[in-house]
């Protein structure tokens, strides 16, 4: 008889694992809470309007295309994939920066703020290549089981990189503010401040610059919708609105998950839940990390989030668009250093219906308000507004135009719906960041030292945080699982 494995969550890591569990030959059944797959990556349909829940910029499509390919599929079985061009423009204080869909665009734009800067700058891409390179072929696809997986000869040669900061490395190369920005931007994905991320992770750099910007027709759900069929035809079983109460547990062994007060028999128990959650579903002598633990790690951030639908369409606008308008320092500070709700925030805006006219009725705009924000914060109706005020304000004043009165809806998403609709931990939206201390064999484990049938995976395990390392996590987890039951 096929062995049964049990996974808790239904998001990009657990979509991932169980494609590759039935390849396997396991008998999968997916657990989700919510009554639709996908978990942070859902969509909202509303009036005509589509919003992507949570991720939307497509970077490191090799990565897809890697996942596709080990079930003999490629993206464009599933989704129309386009590269965006330009890939994102940056608003500044006094100047608007615009981010093209090749090096050559890239470099005149840099060029026209810091004459001579485009010559660093192709050197900079040329390193982050190297260890893009590296990071995709030798490192990430590796469990985090011991530190010896991140010494191989190309990594040896570059163990500077893992001590000195991407801020560090930015800073040496230029000296105009609004480049540093620029530069740091892509590790910002990461979960933690570029002052505390290694310049190996420059590696982001070439995804940006180097790789690009994709959007796929119908947005970011639609990769979700692709796994969730390619599941499916792979014999996966999906149960929505079946929140896990408890992992059952006999000695040192996983019996199932409780769901309904009813015991799920399984062999093999693999959570895709947030792994503090997780945790949390076992006894106490079966938790392998203690509260404290915890809370001494560096979370990513949370985020104020609004899906706004618009009465017309506006202008002075790129699918993507950073605000980058105020002190990112400070912002970054009351992120990680000193949490409360920032001064003047830095923002991002998605407006995926300027290049793909299927997310919005005619004539109109789908808008996604992100504010990043630490974790664990008092989160109440009237900071949420006060917020939008904010940067509804912010945004009129700097792309030139008046916006508030075409507003036709506005929800909004943040640390309390991010604790109540996927049980994470203080409401962080990104997971665990990585830093130095916590990367590769230093994150939580992908299996239990605890429980000897009992497995994790998603964004707060190994890789880490965004849906490329998602999909490498479901992959690791499953080849443990083949290994070992
Ligand atoms: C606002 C936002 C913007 C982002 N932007 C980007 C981006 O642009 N690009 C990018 O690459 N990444 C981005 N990310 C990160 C990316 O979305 C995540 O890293 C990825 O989706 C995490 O997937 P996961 O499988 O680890 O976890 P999740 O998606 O959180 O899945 C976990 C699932 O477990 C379910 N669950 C929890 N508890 C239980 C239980 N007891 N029983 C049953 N089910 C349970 C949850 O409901 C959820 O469905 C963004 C994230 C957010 C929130």
């Amino acid at each position: 008889m096929r062995k049964k494995v049990t996974i808790i969550g239904s998001g990009f890591s657990s979509l991932s694992a169980s494609c590759y569990l039935a390849k396997a030959g396991f008998d999968v059944h997916i657990f989700e809470k919510n009554d639709t797959v996908g978990g942070r990556a859902r969509q909202l349909i509303k009036d005509g309007f589509t919003f992507d829940i949570g991720p939307s910029w497509y970077w490191m499509p090799d990565i897809f295309e890697k996942f596709f390919q080990d079930f003999g599929k490629k993206p464009s079985d599933f989704y129309q994939l386009d590269k965006l061009s330009p890939a994102y423009k940056i608003f500044f204080e006094d100047d608007v920066m615009t981010i093209g869909d090749h090096m050559d665009k890239i470099c005149q734009e840099f060029e026209r703020l810091e004459k001579g800067s485009s010559i660093p700058l192709k050197r900079f891409i040329a390193k982050a290549q190297k260890n893009y390179d590296i990071a995709i072929n030798k490192v990430v696809y590796r469990p985090g089981i011991s530190p010896l997986e991140l010494i191989t000869p190309e990594t040896a040669m570059r163990v500077d990189q893992f001590f000195k900061t991407i801020s560090q490395e930015v800073r040496k190369r230029f000296k105009n503010p609004k480049l540093i920005a620029t530069l740091e931007f892509p590790v910002l994905f990461l979960g933690a401040k570029p002052s505390k991320t290694p310049s190996f992770y420059s590696f982001m750099n070439f995804a940006d610059f180097g790789l690009g910007t994709w959007h796929p027709k119908g947005g970011m759900y639609e990769i979700i919708k692709a796994m969730r069929s390619l599941a499916e035809d792979l014999g996966v079983t999906i149960h929505t609105n079946s929140a896990v109460e408890s992992i059952a547990i006999t000695g040192n062994k996983a019996l199932g998950v409780s769901i309904n007060g009813s015991l799920q028999n399984a062999d093999v128990v693999l959570s895709g839940a947030d792994y503090h959650h997780s945790e949390t579903l076992l006894p106490l002598e079966n938790r392998q990390y203690s509260e404290a633990y915890w809370s001494k790690k560096t979370f990513a951030p949370s985020s104020l989030l609004f899906y706004v639908g618009f009465n017309k369409k506006l202008k002075n606008i790129e699918h993507h668009n950073l605000f980058f308008d105020t002190d990112f320092e400070a912002h970054a500070r009351e992120i990680y250093d000193n949490p409360k709700w920032p001064k003047d925030p830095l923002f991002y805006v998605n407006f995926p219906s300027v290049t793909d006219h299927s997310m919005a009725p005619e004539g109109c705009e789908t808008g996604f308000f992100l504010i990043p924000i630490a974790p664990d914060l008092e989160d109440t109706t009237v900071l949420r507004q006060q917020y939008f005020d904010i940067i509804i304000e912010r945004f009129e004043k700097r792309t030139g135009q008046s916006i508030k009165n075409s507003i036709i809806f506005s929800e909004s998403f943040c640390v309390n719906d991010f604790i109540d609709q996927y049980n994470s931990f203080k409401g962080n939206a990104y997971g665990m960041a990585n830093t130095l201390s916590q990367t590769a064999f230093l994150r939580p484990n992908l299996k239990s030292t605890k429980v000897k049938n009992l497995y994790f995976t998603g964004q707060l395990t190994v890789p880490g945080p965004g849906v490329p390392p998602s999909l490498i996590s479901g992959k690791l987890v499953s080849e443990l699982i083949v290994k070992h039951i």
